[in-house]
């Protein structure tokens, strides 16, 4: 599968390849007028929240991605292109249960009952929120923003497909180049920064699809692409019965996909029973990984 213990040096790589001042983490050192030749002190950062890492503050500039990507052809379109995150560390004890929140015209809706049960089942979610969804709920984005047990991640600023050649997915047109590929990451990047005080360290694709170099420029952007092994709800197209017979499916290291904004479907009544099956068999529920 897409996961690579070589993600960290990956990331670096694709960082270095930009050259950017201020891209890496020399643009946190203090500097001292007249002290050339000695030690600074090291500098004083703020610490994260514990088991959260430093989401680069800086990312590359328009300009600077276009420049880097724009000669690159993609070799690989779908679900699961390099450098994607799929699957949680094989270490891992635990299932990452991801919900996405994809906005528009018949997207806007709020699943409470699917949130009601995370919170009374006490069960870590990354929900993954497009622009057009925060617009349409900002009050309960706001309120997701402020619980511990939900991570809030960027699901992309027009929900399109990942792409630096315009292909597509269900019918939906994917972004164009490597400038519209920052578009939709970043638009929607600063948008939860404003939400949660700090840069979302993840992004999952309107469709989840992405080519090979769109997800490098994710990386690049210091963001962690991410799909998932298990496909809970159909994209709530599943009734409640189908929901829980897929869900609970995923064993320790799988990343379950669900969605949070059709409150009508089988998803909140499906997962309520997977759950129960699943505790009971002794699973338990992580955050996805730090890198
Ligand atoms: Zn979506």
């Amino acid at each position: 599968m897409a996961w690579h213990p070589n993600r960290r040096s990956f990331l670096l790589t694709a960082a270095a390849a930009l050259a950017l001042p201020g891209s890496g983490p020399e643009h946190l050192q203090t500097r001292a007028a007249g002290t050339a030749g000695q030690a600074l002190p090291a500098p004083v950062l703020p610490e994260p929240p514990a088991g959260r890492p430093v989401t680069p503050v800086t990312a590359p500039s328009r300009a600077d991605v276009t420049k880097t990507f724009a000669g690159r052809t993609a070799k690989y379109w779908g679900l699961e292109a390099p450098g994607v995150l799929t699957r949680l560390p094989s270490a891992a004890g635990g299932v990452a249960l991801t919900a996405d929140f994809c906005g528009g015209p018949s997207g806007n809706g709020a699943d409470l009952a699917l949130l009601t049960l995370l919170r009374q089942q006490h069960v870590p979610a990354t929900l993954f929120l497009n622009s057009r969804w925060i617009a349409a709920n900002l009050s309960l984005a706001k309120d997701l923003a402020a619980d511990p047990l939900f991570e809030l991640a960027n699901h992309g600023t027009t929900h399109r497909p990942l792409s630096v050649a315009g292909k597509s997915a269900y019918g939906i047109t994917g972004t164009a180049n490597a400038g519209e590929v920052y578009d939709e990451v970043m638009a929607n990047d600063g948008r939860l920064t404003e939400l949660t005080g700090q840069r979302p360290r993840y992004f999952r694709s309107g469709t989840a699809h992405l080519d090979d170099v769109a997800a490098e420029i994710v990386r690049a952007l210091g963001v962690i692409p991410v799909g998932f092994s298990v496909n809970g709800d159909g994209g709530a197209t599943f009734p409640a019965a189908t929901v829980t017979h897929e869900v609970s499916r995923a064993h320790a290291g799988d990343i379950v996909i669900i969605h949070g904004n059709h409150p009508a479907g089988g998803t909140s009544a499906g997962l309520a029973r997977a759950l129960a099956a699943m505790k009971d068999r002794g699973d338990t529920f992580l955050p996805l990984p730090r890198n």
